[in-house]
């Protein structure tokens, strides 16, 4: 029985969640008069002039990164850092 449960609800929420996030771009994308744009690393919509552009690769592609997930980044490296010179 539960596993019928789950065959059934399972598509169900997932289909939810897709026609919400759809929704949610649509909605986003009808004012234009600011311009956001999606960052790299956690997918959020941010206003562009609260975004880093940055050049990655050979390509050329500009991914834009948001302050959140560059300070992020950072501190990572951070205690990475910290942690190779414990260890040495
Ligand atoms: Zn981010």
């Amino acid at each position: 029985m539960f596993f019928v449960f789950c065959i059934f609800i399972l598509p169900i929420t997932v289909l939810v969640i897709l026609l919400l996030s759809t929704r949610q771009k649509t909605d986003s994308e009808s004012p234009p008069a600011d311009p956001t744009e999606v960052c790299a690393f956690c997918q959020k919509d941010f206003p562009m002039n609260q975004l880093l552009e940055k050049e990655v690769g050979t390509y050329g592609r500009v991914y834009c990164f948001c302050r959140e997930c560059i300070e992020k980044l950072y501190n990572e490296f951070k205690n990475q850092q910290t942690q190779k010179q414990e260890n040495k």
